[in-house]
């Protein structure tokens, strides 16, 4: 590594680290020579990645869209993520955006945050992606973090980022590194190698539909059974009974991980002939344990396969590294340890890690650390080649033979060139396919792109030679080039990156589309009447003062029977809470007074709110 030219702390390009995780997303800068976590929206570390298109038309990421998930799944949008590179588009409310769009919108929440501790201004990053993501996948984040406004250094491996978090690059001995990362909604395992300063993903893992959301559901349908036992009726085919129990879920799945037990008191789940239906009951570690097992024994599974990939016995791996919220439980730091016979690393928090490692990588590349020798590289995920004839001794050849030029797990960057001759006889040039994939036929593979190399001189097959050159560097970008040797006339592409007009306009498109949504100033009051769990659907394009009569009937019926529990309550209840009761009441009965559908649902959420906090 070249030292740098500054050495003055603040005389650095700020450059920050960005973890665009399935579930949260985070970010970290150097600060005095330490990663150093981003305080993002609300005040927390973690953001969930999660965004909201409200009823005002803008476009809201984060807390409060999570929120707003279960209750609003047309208008909200989860774990796109997953969705990374793919050529679609989500409906969300009136409008339709692409998974770049809605990471964008990600990215730009978080870029707020930064300018608002960094200052204003042009801001360099470094993304993380999963080390099984494709080209086009890592194409989509770095167009993601274009269209939040964010000059893309870098995307680098989350397992990678993981190592460099912990600092596993200092110091001169060769080491494996396991990364085993359970975050909320992907598993990925990998082996990262260093080895004479290099730092590289040896091979890697995973299932991209296992995480804690899936615990959550296992615990719903765990308490959603015992409310079907006790009271004959089911929370989860009432959406605010889904979306409730859900979040009850997660905070028990939570506390599970710090304590054996957790009595679950839930007063008001669903609602059964207008009166409300809750939930007391206890559940022990072990029958939470016990819903996961399966899922956990499918992530030690997938720890066999990648340490067979790399060629490793469990007692070759020299660290393990805990990443991903859902390692903090305890059942799966036990597994770790029972399966390697040896003590996972967790000093870092493990949902920070990620996001601390890009911020090393960042520092790295900014200059913010001295000379520290490391040169962080990475593998190319998948083989990268071109369609050929297949060469069979004594045959003619089928077309559309695979021919991998930069073999999967190549450590990148890498250069590589291949020559290969015509085929036939006066052949006036070549056509050029590109593929990525691990099969023997092209057709078989995923298709990155093509171009005709002309003008070859007129020769009998196999006179001409052209020599194809694949170019592939650290973020992920392919150019590959022919060049026919006799005339030295070449032609070239960059996959993906190179914007072609069509796809530049676009850019532009989505740019314009991104800046518009995107909710300009945080204004938590409005928002928290929008983004109520609460608000009924049904209310979306309705026009004031017109209710539907039925649910406006229920409503009425519902508020009755709050203000009914509550004047009760009155009789045990004085001071603060009396007067807080009191104020419920007046809001319920003004709510019926007044035959509003969308009033009537939030002073039911207050009542709702109220009861929660008095454990009634
Ligand atoms: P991702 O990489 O998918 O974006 P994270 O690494 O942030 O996700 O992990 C989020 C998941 O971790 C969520 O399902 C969350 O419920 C879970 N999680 C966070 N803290 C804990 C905890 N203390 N115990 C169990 N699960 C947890
Ligand atoms: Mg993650």
């Amino acid at each position: 590594m070249t030292p740098t030219k500054n050495s003055a702390e603040n005389s650095f390009r700020p450059i920050v680290g960005i973890d665009l995780g399935t579930t949260n997303s985070a970010a970290a800068y150097i600060h005095k020579q330490k990663p150093k976590m981003l305080t993002l929206k609300n005040g927390e570390r973690l953001m969930p990645s999660v965004v909201l298109l409200n009823q005002n038309g803008q476009i809201i990421a984060g807390e409060e869209a999570r929120n707003a998930l279960v209750a609003m799944p047309e208008r909200t949008k989860a774990a796109v993520k997953r969705s990374m590179g793919e050529k679609i588009t989500f409906s969300m409310g009136d409008q339709a955006y692409t998974p770049e769009e809605l990471s964008a919108f990600i990215l730009k929440e978080i870029k707020r945050s930064v300018d608002k501790e960094l200052g204003e201004g042009d801001k360099e990053a470094v993304i993380t992606v999963p080390a099984y993501f494709t080209n086009a996948q890592r194409q989509a984040v770095k167009k993601a973090g274009e269209l939040a406004g964010f000059v893309v250094e870098r995307i680098i491996n989350e397992p990678t980022a993981a190592a460099l978090a912990y600092g596993l690059q200092q110091g001169d001995e060769d080491k494996h590194i396991l990364v085993y990362d359970l975050g909320g909604g992907t598993f990925d395992v990998s082996i990262v190698e260093l080895m004479g300063g290099i730092m590289e993903v040896k091979a890697s893992a995973g299932n991209n539909q296992l995480g804690g959301e899936d615990f959550d559901w296992l615990l719903v349908d765990w308490l959603a059974d015992k409310v079907v036992a006790e009271h004959g009726t089911d929370p989860r085919e009432d959406i605010r009974g889904k979306a409730r129990l859900k979040e009850e879920a997660e905070k028990i799945k939570k506390d599970l991980s710090f304590q054996s037990s957790v009595d679950v008191s839930v007063p008001v789940i669903t609602v059964k002939n207008n009166a409300p239906v809750g939930l007391d009951c206890t559940i022990q570690r072990e029958e939470f344990v016990s819903l996961i097992t399966p899922l956990l024994d499918e992530t030690k599974e997938k720890l066999s396969h990648v340490l067979e990939d790399a060629g490793l016995a469990p007692g070759d791996v020299d660290e393990i590294l805990l990443v991903g919220g859902s390692t903090k439980i305890p059942q799966v730091q036990q597994l770790i340890t029972s399966f390697f016979n040896k003590q996972p690393k967790t000093d870092i928090n493990p949902d920070e890690a990620v996001a601390l490692g890009a911020a090393v990588q960042a520092g790295i590349k900014s200059g913010a650390f001295s000379d520290n020798g490391l040169i962080v590289t990475d593998v190319a995920p998948f083989s990268m080649g071109i369609a050929v004839l297949s060469a069979q001794p004594g045959n003619v050849g089928k077309p559309g033979a695979f021919h991998a030029i930069i073999p999967r797990n190549t450590t990148i960057p890498v250069t590589r060139t291949e020559r290969y001759t015509t085929t036939s006889h006066n052949q006036p040039g070549v056509e050029i396919e590109i593929y990525q994939g691990e099969n023997k036929w092209v057709k078989d593979n995923y298709f990155l792109n093509e171009f005709l190399l002309e003008g070859l001189p007129l020769k009998p097959a196999g006179e001409e030679a052209v020599d194809v050159t694949f170019r592939y560097n650290l973020n992920g970008i392919l150019e590959v080039s022919a060049k026919s040797v006799s005339t030295g006339a070449e032609m070239s592409v960059t996959i993906e990156d190179a914007l072609d007009r069509s796809s530049e306009e676009a850019f532009y498109d989505s740019l314009a589309k991104v800046e518009a949504a995107f909710q300009p100033e945080e204004h938590e009051d409005a928002s928290d009447e929008e983004l109520n769990l609460f608000t009924p659907l049904e209310n979306d394009n309705q026009e004031e003062g017109r209710e539907r009569p039925d649910s406006l009937q229920d409503l009425i019926k519902e508020a009755d029977e709050w203000k009914r529990r509550f004047t009760k309550e009155l009789e045990n209840r004085d001071g603060e809470t009396e007067k807080q009761i009191n104020a419920v009441i007046n809001r319920l009965a003004a709510a019926a007074e007044e035959k509003n559908t969308e009033v009537l649902n939030e002073a039911i959420e207050s009542a709702i709110d109220l009861a929660v906090d008095l454990e009634l």
